[in-house]
């Protein structure tokens, strides 16, 4: 029976970078699994369903919560995002080490219903930093970066409610230290199970 893997919660503003910092973790460290939500929003230029996202309408995603399938979801800037649950268990189990990417409100709720859960919050450098990424990205409209910063204004207040917080003002850098977050909890002496005595 292999290890049961870490569960692995990622959060921080839109634009904070979360997203970069993870694929360069992929590239750092093999036994990860990105947990592949669910959302009602509608898909951006270039995102396929079942790579990006599983691009749902709003009554299947209240089907999938009515039937349990959730293990975590919110209602963010007017849409669902959710994290499905059989994925998360299922690699867990396997041994691999799942990230769900997901915002503050959904983190929560993981962090209530999965005491075993690890906090990592992405901080931008600053707020004016995080502005001139969100309008660089050029995918969303003025209106949309506008409630989106504020949404993350009120995001990076809840900061202090993770386990950790990275600060990403250099994506390696910012990688490392969550490279460096996950080996120092497999050390964790509750996590011992080696053979010491066998
Ligand atoms: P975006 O629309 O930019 O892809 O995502 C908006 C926000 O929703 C981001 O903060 C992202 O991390 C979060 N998000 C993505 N998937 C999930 C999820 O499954 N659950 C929750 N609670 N938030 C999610």
């Amino acid at each position: 029976m292999p290890e049961r893997g870490l569960l692995l919660v990622v959060s921080g503003p839109s634009g904070a970078g979360k997203g970069t910092v993870i694929e360069e973790l992929f590239r750092r460290r093999a036994g990860l699994f990105y947990s592949i939500s669910a959302t009602t929003r509608a898909p951006r230029p270039g995102e396929v369903h079942g790579e990006h996202y599983y691009f749902l309408s709003k009554e299947g995603f209240e089907q999938e919560i009515a039937h349990g399938n959730m293990l975590e979801y919110a209602r963010y800037c007017e849409n669902y995002y959710g994290s499905p649950r059989g994925p998360v268990e299922e690699k867990r189990a396997q041994g691999l080490d799942v990230i769900l990417e997901i915002e503050v409100q959904g983190a929560m709720k993981v962090r209530h219903n999965c005491a075993d859960a690890i906090m990592i919050f992405i901080m931008p450098p600053s707020v004016g930093e995080l502005a001139r990424r969100l309008r660089g990205r050029g995918t969303e409209s003025e209106d949309v970066v506008r409630r989106r910063l504020e949404t993350s204004k009120a995001e990076v207040q809840t900061a202090s409610a993770y386990d950790y917080i990275v600060v990403n003002d250099e994506v390696e850098r910012a990688a490392r230290d969550v490279d460096c977050i996950i080996t120092a909890e497999k050390l964790r002496s509750q996590r011992y199970t080696g053979g010491f005595l066998e």
